[in-house]
């Protein structure tokens, strides 16, 4: 084992790091979850969740990872047998559809090949088909978090209304709430599922399910099994500032902190953020000579970037390298793109040297690893964050003041 002297980098695509003003909110005592003042709390903080889902309608909390809050949105929703439409775009996109298939639904694929998100023409020309409706809900994981595509969920919306078909929208947006563009309502997505350990900088533990008006009428005649994850008693309860079972109060603590960080910054301020840091770390990508695993400029990430490396090279070994050396963690290949690729989070906790001294890391390991890289790469980086700040400076008149 080797001593690291500093803070631990953990810069891969969730969890994520957590400001040390969530950690402190977190450091209390659990209160009795049936008193007055879980209540207030409770209240609170459901009130303040709504805006970054860009919802005015109910969100559910549950104390699980996301995968919980993917099963919550579809068991809530569909029947045995339905059908669903999904989109081979990406590993977790895979692990949702699988989930969907052992549930007892029937899944439609369209196929991927995990270089671009959801192509809103297939979503329109497969629902276009459908003259029956015979599909009940469109999947789509809005941030792959596997390869750094990020949907255009407003463009599947579009689609889903111009062929007038019926099936709800499901969307994850695990990495991508609260450091990416989303909006339940405007967008009219049915479900949102997110998370807690990405964008909201919380350690992991917290699913969340927001739901629209149809998705709640279509949960009075879903019939696939659910208990634990069944909204009703849960939207019950909430009326009350309560749940139907012992809640993960200090979790809870945590997000409100988490959610009052978000309001300081301003959402747009976040986005504006996570936006800078994703194209710096792209001008590095391109800077080194690498290529960006993403194949749509439009569906750029701006809460992580998939580099590929060329033949020859290990992505894993690079990131062990980092790892050891500069005591950095970086998101692993998954699925197919195992060896190929390697994955750098820049979301949640995170200002313009904290991505800079990231990328530096990345530079070094690539380096270290006999990857030839032109070091250009880290200036690249650097001259688009220092151009943002001169953007943002106007005249550059600041000095004179
Ligand atoms: C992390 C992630 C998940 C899985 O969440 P868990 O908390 O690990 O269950 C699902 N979808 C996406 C897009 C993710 O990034």
């Amino acid at each position: 084992m080797t001593a690291h002297s500093g803070r631990h980098f953990l810069q891969i695509p969730g969890p994520t790091n957590v400001p040390d003003r969530v950690l402190r909110a977190m450091a209390r005592p659990t209160i009795d979850h049936r008193g007055p003042e879980f209540a207030e709390l409770a209240r609170d903080l459901l009130r303040r969740l709504g805006p970054v889902f860009g919802t005015g309608g109910p969100v559910v909390v549950y104390p699980s990872s996301g995968t919980g809050a993917w099963e919550a949105a579809l068991v809530n929703t569909l029947s045995p047998g339905d059908r669903v439409l999904a989109f081979d775009t990406g590993h977790f996109a895979t692990l949702w559809r699988d989930m969907a298939e052992g549930l007892g639904l029937v899944v439609d694929l369209v196929p991927g090949d995990w270089r671009r998100g959801v192509d809103p023409a297939a979503v329109a020309e497969r629902l276009a088909a459908d003259r029956a409706h015979a599909v009940a809900a469109v999947l789509v994981v809005h941030n792959e978090t596997s390869t750094g595509v990020t949907s255009r969920v407003p463009e599947i919306r579009a689609a889903i209304d111009d062929a007038d078909h019926p099936a709800l929208l499901l969307v994850d947006t695990i990495s991508s709430l609260a450091s990416i563009d989303y909006r339940h309502d405007a967008w009219g997505v049915d479900v949102t599922v997110g998370c807690s350990q990405k964008g909201l900088m919380l350690p992991p533990g917290l699913g969340f399910n927001a739901i629209s008006q149809k998705a709640l009428a279509a949960a009075d005649t879903a019939r696939l099994p659910r208990s634990y994850w069944d909204w009703a008693p849960i939207l019950a309860a909430n009326e009350g500032g309560h749940f139907p079972y012992t809640p993960p109060t200090n979790l809870l603590y945590g997000l409100r902190e988490a959610l009052l960080l978000l309001e300081e910054e301003g959402l747009s301020a976040v986005f504006a953020r996570h936006d800078r840091h994703a194209e710096a770390t792209r001008a590095a990508v391109r800077g080194w000579g690498l290529e960006v695993l993403c194949a749509d400029e439009r569906e750029y990430s701006s809460s992580l970037t998939a580099v590929l490396l060329g033949d020859g090279h290990d992505a894993d070994k690079v990131r062990q390298i980092i790892l050891d050396r500069f005591d950095m963690s970086l998101g692993t290949g998954l699925g197919r793109l195992a060896g190929r690729v390697f994955r750098i989070g820049h979301l949640g906790d995170l200002n313009d040297l904290t991505l800079a001294g990231t990328l530096a890391g990345v530079q070094l390991g690539l380096q270290l690893a006999g990857v030839a890289v032109d070091p250009g790469g880290l200036q690249a980086a650097l001259d688009v964050l220092r151009a943002a700040h001169e953007d943002r400076t106007g005249d550059r008149g600041e000095e004179s003041r």
